[in-house]
């Protein structure tokens, strides 16, 4: 809690330790399961695939091949027992975080590699579930879980979000922005799982991270990590944001939540006008669309402002308090810890009440019921229903 805030963490990140796949994955196919080349590694063999591309992680560079969160003071408490749910607990107290949203750190890296079998991409998938749902069982309700599936397995993936909210009891599901097997995400093959995610009541969380070997801007011409990492964040996210609105996936599924992680707020304002000018002029192209793409958005979309972002008071300024959302980015090279949450406080807030709109009542509307209730039987002494 600051300032009178309880504070809810929208994109807090797991650091998966080296045997998760190895001892959650089926036993006849751990042979075949995502692994670190070494010891906290921060690349995987997944079945003969390596990611992410090591060109894009020169020799020399900060980490040295190791995870980098390994390699940095500021986490050395919380990385001396690998980052376990007490860990997490006392570095959120830290912070005055009082609850957080668990996204992948190695996760961003399997679920982004290209040519692997859908049944192992799949099965990594339900393997990394299972493994998240128990650190956050550990967390005294404050940990709560984003579920991952498999784009490969559109069936498969289906499943899988019903095991993650019915069973896990997680309050969103997860994908990668980038196209996979070619299909972007307005194609029809996935209207059976954006159906299946609406009907739940959690919200679709698309998350870009590392460099992979699916599409990605940026990483087609650039070679340095600064140059695509300062792209793909936002840029990936508008595509996927152009993707569902442009391509009718809001049009159809009025009740599916969607939300933009870890690619800041200040472009928000700027691209839902010019998704509108594009619906404008392009009408002829595009299938039904009942509302502007802008009005989609203030309908279902939500993006989350990084910590020391100067343009989000201004994003959320334009989008009348709502529609942003805040992760600490925990403990990834460009968090703020432990400075995060008292940088997002000290931003230029022209009208005070939005930072609680950021850290509080819009991650509840944003996560949905199960969030919800968790935070108020949590910070507010609700009683459980
Ligand atoms: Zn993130």
């Amino acid at each position: 809690m600051l300032d009178d805030a309880p504070v809810i963490d929208s994109d807090r990140h797991v650091v998966e330790p080296d045997d998760l796949w190895l001892t959650y994955m089926p036993e006849a196919m751990r042979d075949r399961a995502p692994q670190p080349t070494g010891r906290h590694s921060m690349f995987i063999d997944f079945n003969g695939v390596e990611g992410p591309p090591r060109r894009n992680f020169r020799e020399g560079g900060r980490s040295k091949g190791v995870l980098p969160m390994y390699a940095d003071e500021r986490f050395a408490s919380a990385a001396a027992v690998d980052f376990d749910a007490a860990s997490h607990r006392v570095d959120m107290e830290q912070e005055h975080i009082d609850l957080a949203v668990m996204f992948p750190t190695r996760g961003l890296v399997v679920f982004g590699m290209a040519g692997i079998a859908p049944d192992l991409v799949g099965a990594a998938a339900t393997a990394y579930n299972s493994w998240l749902a128990d650190l956050c069982s550990e967390g005294d309700g404050r940990l709560h879980g984003v579920g991952a599936v498999s784009l490969y397995d559109i069936e498969g993936a289906r499943k899988e979000v019903r095991r993650c909210v019915d069973e896990l009891g997680f309050v969103g599901i997860f994908i990668r922005p980038n196209p996979v097997l070619g299909r972007p995400l307005h194609h029809r093959d996935y209207e059976p799982l954006w159906r299946e995610i609406a009907e739940t009541g959690v919200p679709l969380c698309i998350h870009e991270g590392a460099s992979v070997n699916l599409p990605q801007v940026a990483v087609d011409r650039f070679e340095e990590h600064a140059f695509w990492h300062a792209c793909t964040h936002p840029m990936e996210q508008q595509m996927a944001m152009a993707s569902l609105v442009l391509g009718g996936v809001l049009e159809r599924n009025p009740d599916l939540r969607v939300g933009f992680l870890e690619c800041g707020a200040g472009w928000l304002p700027y691209w839902m006008w010019r998704l509108d000018e594009a619906a404008e002029l392009d009408e002829h192209e595009l299938g039904k669309l009942s509302l502007t793409p802008s009005e989609y958005v203030r309908r279902q979309c939500f993006v989350s402002a990084d910590s020391d972002e100067e343009t989000a008071p201004f994003a959320v300024e334009a989008l009348d308090g709502g529609h942003v959302v805040w992760g600490s980015d925990y403990p990834h090279p460009d968090a703020k810890f432990p400075h995060a949450l008292t940088s997002l406080h000290g931003l230029p807030w022209r009208d005070p009440s939005h930072f609680r709109s950021i850290v509080w009542d819009n991650p509840r509307e944003f996560f949905g019921e199960g969030l919800r209730e968790a935070a108020d039987r949590l910070l507010l002494g609700a009683p459980a229903s």
